[in-house]
């Protein structure tokens, strides 16, 4: 999807030229994928800009990092402060919200650990990730031939750089063989999450999830999305999925920042969609949670100013 730019971009403490942004070409990152970064979302909200669970994406970025031996030079709300100062400094509210923590120039090799840590967020508006249709009609998933990485190959917990090339490969083969989105499967043949997003099936209106031992990431939507729909008494399991489960769904939905709540129309060309009655209530109720327009959920939201 095509980068709108705003005025700023956040780097290493300052507040730079959106195209004076520019790193090395011999920056380690670039070519071993040791970086970690993270995806977060800001809207427009009575009380102006807010920003969805801004803490708490910012704590798993540092979880992230942890895991990959590196230690950003602010703490964790240095880092939220930053995001604050950049949606400030360039007047914008609805955005999606762009953090890297990654090793800078000077050194090469496969050990990672003289290398420099960095830093940089970025923000600019950024529309549905999966296309506007997509919250009415559905998205049209296929189980991809590619499996998820496994905690003892490249750690599906963390957000790192390197490991979305397992993201990307299923995301191709999805998009060549003509689908939108691709569900993967842990190498045990569970069904793990997409490219991008955690999955959710409905069935006899009960709600389940892969759990986090599938492999799939520790979704900051899926998580207020399971909290939001026991606050709405629905039975929400973290439980083992199997491709079936999919294919016989009443109902099946992906949640993610950049995708937000979105329909799954068909797996593997088996209708499971467009929207029920259950993924729609969500959707709704998602709407409302991250414009701050629903009270329970207010401390999820990070005011600007
Ligand atoms: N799974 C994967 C593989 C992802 O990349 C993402 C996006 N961060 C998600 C799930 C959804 O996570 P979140 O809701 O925190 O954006």
């Amino acid at each position: 999807m095509p980068i709108t730019p705003t005025k700023k971009i956040w780097m290493d403490g300052e507040l730079v030229d959106w195209e004076d942004a520019n790193i090395h070409v011999l920056t380690h990152s670039l070519h071993y994928g040791w970086a970690v970064f993270e995806g977060i979302r800001a809207y427009e909200t009575p009380n102006g800009p807010g920003v969805f669970r801004l803490t708490d994406h910012m704590k798993r970025l540092y979880r992230s990092a942890k895991i990959y031996c590196m230690e950003p030079d602010i703490p964790v709300e240095g880092s939220v402060q930053a995001v604050k100062d950049l949606i400030a400094a360039n007047e914008i509210a609805t955005c999606y919200i762009r953090p890297l923590v990654y090793l800078g120039y000077g050194e090469i090799g496969l050990n990672p650990l003289p290398s420099k840590v960095r830093m940089s967020i970025a923000c600019w508006p950024w529309g549905a990730y999966l296309g506007e249709e997509a919250f009415e009609t559905g998205v049209r998933a296929m189980v991809s031939s590619w499996r998820r990485l496994d905690n003892n190959m490249i750690p599906p917990q963390a957000k790192a750089c390197g490991q979305y090339l397992n993201s990307s490969l299923a995301k191709v083969e999805a998009v060549k063989a003509g689908y939108d989105e691709a569900i993967l499967l842990n190498a045990h043949g569970y069904v793990s999450d997409g490219t991008g997003e955690n999955v959710f099936v409905v069935r006899d209106g009960v709600i389940s999830t892969p759990p986090a031992h599938a492999g799939c990431l520790g979704g900051i939507t899926r998580d207020s999305i399971i909290q939001v729909a026991r606050d709405l008494d629905y039975e929400v399991r973290e439980t083992e999925l199997v491709r079936t489960d999919l294919y016989l769904a009443d109902e099946a939905f992906f949640t993610g920042t950049a995708a937000e709540v979105v329909p799954v129309r068909e797996v593997d060309d088996r209708v499971v969609g467009p929207a029920g009655p259950i993924t729609r209530r969500l959707m709704e109720a998602f709407h409302n949670v991250v414009r701050g327009k629903d009270d329970r959920y207010k401390d999820w939201v990070e005011l600007v100013r």
